[in-house]
């Protein structure tokens, strides 16, 4: 019903039907069944959404925006059919203003190609997924993403200044400001801004841009085992240090490493720390780096390793690159989640994992964004018949009597909608549904997300 009306609106070339491209557009990159869309649209402008959102809404379709398919939790899986809106047409810098350091992007740029662009005219945006080379600004923005430079910098909701958003009938709402400050009426924009593409899809985004630090030190610390990493990690915060990244390794992590051969990882490490500075002065990165080196040797590190270029440092980065894949290759079977602890519990959750690894039989390996406390803990195992729904139960409760959350990056999509619940209570639950009613009355807007 609706192919038609909307190839005369926005051009055939832009409604795809045909089933091997709409296989491309089921999935993404959780564990989540992919669901095979009825119909994808490539939209490469705001009209083609607006229009794609007018007849949706009249024809009673749902619409499922879509980035760069890298989401972790199922956001960009069209559960219920209908259409995918595959965004990654809009993708133009529409402008740099090097003078109040801001940028307008479309939501379809992949973010290490708008980094890469405004980095070539001395400007910096700081939000870092691991997937920026293939994810987008506007999947950043519909899941506020974090990545390893949050700890100094923040996440992606920092810096999104403005938008252009559409709702489900075609409305364009334009939220926000490109001043520093800001204030007036409610701040629509970060409401909008990880509502995981269930409240209105962005067309474009005013993001805030910094200048680009000159000076770098990257530093890998080899420790003899987590408790010492755990230690190190309280020890740099303490001291007052505020490197752009510290990421740790875990023990079982380490083991996956080497058993794949990956990343160089030699004996006697039981623990992987991976941080870096960032500065106007050299003398000063340097010297916050060598005062971290100190601290980790006291707690026990085998080995510090530092370097301040490119490819050196693009060496110590190795093992980080590489975790993902490795721990695929590690086992038949795994689950991924990103939960957060206050960073004072890490030690107890360490501790938590390794209990709940011997309950259930399984590795329980985790690594990731520790100056954070935001830790990627995975469940590994092999056998076909092992149902992984306790142990996640037992992880997320774990996370919850540490005073944590259940996801600190990813979303909850569909992955983790039956655990909303553990962690927000009731009213504020229905609170949550009747902002999504205010923005999507009929439930059109990426159904079947967020909540049960
Ligand atoms: C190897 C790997 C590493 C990762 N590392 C990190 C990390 O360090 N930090 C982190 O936060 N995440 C990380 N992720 C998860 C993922 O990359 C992020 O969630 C990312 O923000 C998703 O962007 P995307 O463009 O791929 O969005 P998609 O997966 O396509 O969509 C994600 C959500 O955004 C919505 N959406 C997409 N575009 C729009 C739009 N224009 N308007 C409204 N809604 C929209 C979709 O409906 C969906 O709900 C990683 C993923 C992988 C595979």
């Amino acid at each position: 019903m609706l192919a038609g009306p909307l190839s005369r609106r926005i051009g055939d070339h832009k409604v795809i039907d045909d089933r091997d491209l709409l296989e491309g557009l089921a999935g993404d990159e959780s564990h989540c069944e992919p669901r095979m869309p009825d119909l994808a649209v490539r939209a490469d402008c705001t009209d083609d959404v607006r229009a794609l959102l007018e007849l949706a809404d009249k024809f009673d379709v749902p619409v499922t925006p879509r980035g760069g398919g890298t989401g972790k939790s199922g956001g960009a899986i069209p559960v219920l059919g209908g259409v995918v809106l595959d965004m990654t047409g809009l993708k133009k810098i529409v402008e740099i203003d090097r003078q109040n350091l801001l940028a307008v992007v479309e939501p379809g740029i992949v973010t290490g190609v708008f980094q890469e662009a405004v980095e070539d005219e001395g400007l910096f945006y700081p939000p870092d997924p691991n997937s920026l080379e293939t994810c987008t600004m506007g999947g950043n923005a519909a899941h506020n993403a974090g990545g390893p430079r949050a700890f100094k910098y923040g996440v992606t909701r920092e810096y999104i200044l403005g938008t252009r958003t559409v709702l489900m009938g075609g409305k364009i709402l334009k939220t926000g400001r490109r001043t520093v400050k800001g204030v007036a009426g409610y701040d629509v924009t970060a409401l909008l801004v990880g509502s995981e593409g269930t409240m209105g899809v962005f067309t474009e985004l005013t993001v805030k841009l910094m200048r680009k630090p000159p000076s770098l030190a990257t530093l890998l610390v080899r420790l003899p085992d987590e408790i010492a990493g755990g230690r190190a990690v309280a020890r740099i915060v303490e001291a007052g240090l505020v490197p752009r990244v510290l990421e740790f390794m875990d023990g079982i992590m380490v083991d996956v490493l080497r058993h794949t051969g990956a990343g160089g990882i030699e004996e006697g490490t039981g623990a992987l720390l991976l941080a870096e500075f960032d500065g106007a002065d050299d003398e000063r990165v340097e010297a916050d780096a060598v005062r971290l080196a100190e601290l980790c040797e006291n707690e026990g590190a085998v080995e510090v390793l530092m370097a301040r270029h490119g490819g050196e440092r693009e060496k110590l980065w190795a093992a980080r690159r590489i975790l993902s894949d490795s721990i695929k290759e590690r086992s038949a079977f795994k689950v991924s989640e990103d939960i957060v602890v206050p960073r004072s519990e890490a030690p107890r959750l360490l501790e938590g994992l390794r209990t709940i690894a011997k309950k259930y039989g399984v590795m329980v390996p985790s690594y990731g964004h520790a100056g954070d406390g935001n830790y990627h803990t995975n469940i590994l195992w092999d056998d076909p018949d092992f149902d992984p729904v306790p142990a996640v139960c037992d992880l997320f409760d774990l996370t919850l009597a540490l005073g944590g959350t259940i996801t600190g990056e990813h979303g909850i999509g569909m992955a983790k909608r039956e655990w909303l619940s553990k962690e927000i209570d009731g009213d504020t639950l229905a609170l949550m549904r009747d902002l999504k009613k205010v923005f999507d009355p009929r439930g059109l807007m990426n159904p079947g997300k967020i909540f049960v």
